[in-house]
């Protein structure tokens, strides 16, 4: 079907739009803010959707960080938000972990994010910090290996190294070992013509070396639908906002989410009236260029 841009509607379209959902997920990062800088107009956005009544969730594939310092992050940045309304993927694995009833130890390829949460499921983790390569790499033995790991998880770790690899792939050759991964962003949103490479770079390699897939917890999988079946959420009448087709439009397409792609963040103009020209899924039902245009759509 063809992408309906919102800005081209009537007053009347706009409001069947707005009265067509109860539940809203904004991705973070590309639609509400850019790194530490809110986009203009979306905080007032994300508020106007809370005063129409709308049930608020933020959903962010950046494992960097808590519930909780999302939540300042977000009301520091004018957004009325709870750590309950940040589904955040370092909050996702604890919430997996402690679901599954794991009790064994983390091996932790990531940062403190994810190493607070867990803490706060009470699950042990190791891992986390620089592993240097030393000068006679191959000689690590197993004495090296805490015998109660469990559980390889992989999320973005600035000091991800060799000597990492080689304990996460050895954990994972004991197939009872859980092999779980944050999210498979390939690079870090743009801010100059420097490439910072994704959480998915060192998921991939860890998959590689260790011949396993992991359990990729955040945006497109599923999980987070999983997450909030547990709120008796209707599906049709959920909105899923974001700046990327491949990880937010795509999760909100498979989880049966109406689609609002913002021109904020990832996807350019370019990207877009290619994807229109080839009909390229995952394509989204609405776009604005930004999220805080609806409030001058809107007649109230
Ligand atoms: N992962 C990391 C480590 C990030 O820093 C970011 C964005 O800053 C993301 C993922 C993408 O986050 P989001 O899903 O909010 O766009
Ligand atoms: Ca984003």
């Amino acid at each position: 079907s063809a992408i309906f841009n919102l800005q081209e509607a009537s007053r009347d379209q706009v409001q069947e739009f707005l009265n067509s959902f109860d539940t809203v997920l904004s991705d973070c990062d590309g639609v509400l803010w850019i790194n530490n800088n809110a986009i203009p107009g979306s905080a007032e956005a994300m508020n106007y959707f809370r005063k129409l009544g709308k049930k608020i969730f933020y959903v962010t594939n950046n494992s960097t960080k808590t519930r909780s310092e999302f939540a300042i992050k977000a009301q520091q940045l004018g957004f009325i938000a709870e750590p309950e309304e940040i589904l955040s993927t370092a909050y996702l694995v604890a919430h997996y972990l402690k679901g599954i009833g794991f009790r064994k130890k983390v091996y932790l390829i990531g940062s403190s994010g994810i190493a607070d949460e867990l803490k706060a499921v009470g699950i042990r983790h190791i891992g986390i910090g620089p592993d240097n390569v030393k000068p006679d790499f191959k000689s690590m033995t197993t004495a090296e290996l805490d015998p109660e790991v469990g559980a390889v998880v992989v999320g973005f770790d600035e000091h991800v190294s060799y000597p990492k690899f080689m304990k996460a792939a050895s954990y994972l050759a004991n197939e009872e070992c859980l092999f779980v991964a944050t999210n498979t962003d390939e690079r870090f949103p743009k801010s100059s013509s420097i490439i910072i490479p994704g959480t998915g770079t060192l998921v991939r390699a860890v998959e590689t070396c260790s011949e396993r897939k992991a359990l990729v917890l955040g945006k497109p999988n599923d999980y987070v639908r999983k997450f909030l079946e547990s709120f008796g959420f209707d599906p049709t009448r959920t909105l899923m906002i974001g700046d990327r087709c491949n990880t937010d439009i795509e999760f909100g397409i498979r989880c049966g989410f109406q689609t609002l792609l913002v021109k904020t963040g990832v996807t350019s103009e370019k990207d877009l009236e290619r994807m229109r020209i080839e009909r390229r899924p995952p394509v989204p039902d609405v776009i604005l260029p930004k999220l805080g245009d609806i409030l001058n759509l809107t007649s109230s």
